[in-house]
């Protein structure tokens, strides 16, 4: 086998990766460590329907998923529905979709409505990340949006999707995050998107029309060497003993993973790779007969639960399309030294589930009719301060060498979308056209590529 282009990982940036090589004329293979593609937007079966390991939605501007759902034929799949969402804290739960939730919201005193409202205009209008690197979005935050809205809102936020690492992240990241937030809201609604289906409908199509360009999909299979000899990848290893030769590589999997098979060959790049960590997430999604509230995503900003967040599916998908059921998940993310990371899923619903009680005094256990539990360990890149001077470039050092992989989405938010971006962008760096992949005002792509 001699491919033009070998792409290591077949989630969406080596899915869309490939397709826009293959448009190009390239000859591709890509090689899946599981049996199924997809990565984390893997899905499994509920109620008579597919539903995502982990929740996603997309959003308005997301350009780039709208133009793969639209290269796909897709686009009358692609809905969007209004989300609702609120903050649970000091036992309330408090609706948090427009400017007067945020005025009935009582944990925040006046004057700091004001700030919080200033400052996030500021993070998601006028600033711009750049100047904001080495300055941690909680310090930056406490000084600026008012200290109970820190304690009350941004903190809660930072330490459920950061845990430990929550006050290294800097502002940059919260700049990113602000802007992506406030362009999808249109009146003070937000508009979420989702495909009719599950992303199972935007993945089968996708994988169909790859074997339609020509591409090569190898799954079950994972890479675990990487040969190098003159500076330059002769061949890939497979667990199988099998060698993949080709003209370039692209490894879109983890950057720890692709570090580990360059610690001898390639000692420099691999210590640089390994300055990226990595954090994990669970969901366990519950499948009742009765919902647990209205809302879409609560976040539970208040210390002692084993959860962040809890997404009611159906909230944003009617209950129709699942045979009636309806669907939570109760997230949170964790760093790999905590004892989360080696929980079994048994034990993980034992601890998750019984809380549930405290926010919902109506729930009863009786209403779960089946439990599914999802964990991986690579949800997101730990973007400390300073994090573009960690995000390798696209084009290593090593000849035919690439990598393009979550590291490059940073100062945006890891997304779908994002990832779409960064693929087109790794493209590009391998000298092929990609500029019939729209551009949004996405922050992803931007590093790594020069
Ligand atoms: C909890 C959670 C919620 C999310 N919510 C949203 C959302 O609402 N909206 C949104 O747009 N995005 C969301 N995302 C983010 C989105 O899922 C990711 O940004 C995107 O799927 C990343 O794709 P990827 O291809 O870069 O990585 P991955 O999906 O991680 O793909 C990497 C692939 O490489 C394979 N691999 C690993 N090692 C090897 C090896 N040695 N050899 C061969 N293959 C290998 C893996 O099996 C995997 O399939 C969410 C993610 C999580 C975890």
């Amino acid at each position: 086998m001699n491919a033009d282009l070998v792409i290591v990982g077949g989630g969406i940036t080596g899915l869309a990766a490939a397709y826009i090589a293959a448009k190009n004329g390239k000859k591709v293979t890509v090689i899946e460590a599981d049996k199924n593609f997809g990565g984390l937007l893997n899905t499994f079966e509920i109620a008579g329907n597919r539903l995502e390991f982990f929740y996603h939605h997309f959003f308005t501007h997301d350009a780039e998923i709208n133009w793969l759902v639209k290269e796909l034929g897709l686009e009358d799949q692609l809905l969007f529905y209004n989300s609702s969402m609120g903050v649970y804290q000091n036992g309330k739960i408090f609706p948090f979709n427009s400017p007067f939730d945020l005025l009935k919201f009582s944990p925040i005193n006046f004057l700091d409505k004001l700030r919080f409202g200033f400052s996030s205009i500021y993070m998601g209008k006028f600033t711009s990340w750049k100047q904001y690197e080495n300055i941690s979005a909680y310090k930056w935050l406490s000084k600026w949006a008012g200290k109970s809205t820190t304690e009350a809102l941004w903190k809660p936020m930072l330490d459920i999707k950061f845990g430990p690492y929550a006050s290294e992240i800097p502002l940059s990241w919260m700049i990113g995050r602000m802007k992506q937030r406030l362009n999808s809201r249109d009146k003070g609604d937000e508009k979420l998107g989702y495909i009719r289906g599950s992303l199972q409908v935007l993945l089968d199509t996708l994988l169909k029309a790859l074997l339609k360009l020509g591409v090569k999909l190898i799954n079950n299979t994972s890479i675990n060497e990487i040969e190098i000899v003159n500076n330059q990848v002769e061949f890939l290893k497979t667990d199988k003993g099998d060698t993949i030769s080709g003209k370039s590589f692209l490894f879109t999997i983890p950057t720890n993973i692709t570090a580990k098979m360059l610690t001898s060959s390639a000692p420099q790049l691999a210590s640089f790779l390994q300055q990226t960590k990595y954090f994990g997430a669970v969901c366990v999604i519950l499948e009742m007969k009765e919902k647990l509230s209205d809302i879409y995503w609560l976040n539970v900003a208040e210390s002692g639960f084993p959860f962040g967040g809890i997404i009611e599916h159906t909230n944003f998908i009617p209950p129709e399309n699942y045979n009636g059921k309806h669907i939570a998940y109760l997230s949170r993310y964790f760093a790999d030294d905590e004892p989360l990371a080696k929980m079994g899923n048994k034990e993980i619903e034992a601890m998750m589930i019984p809380p549930l009680k405290k926010i919902y005094p109506n729930f009863t256990e009786s209403q779960i009719e089946k439990v599914y539990t999802f964990k991986t360990h690579s949800a997101a890149t730990v973007c400390d301060l300073n994090f573009s001077k960690k995000v390798p470039q696209c084009k290593t050092e090593i000849d035919k060498l690439y990598i393009a992989n979550m590291n490059h989405i940073y100062p945006d938010e890891r997304s779908t979308n994002n990832a779409i971006r960064v693929a087109a962008e790794a493209c590009k760096s391998m000298g092929m056209n990609a500029d019939f992949v729209p551009k949004n005002a996405s922050l992803a792509g931007k590093i790594g590529f020069n």
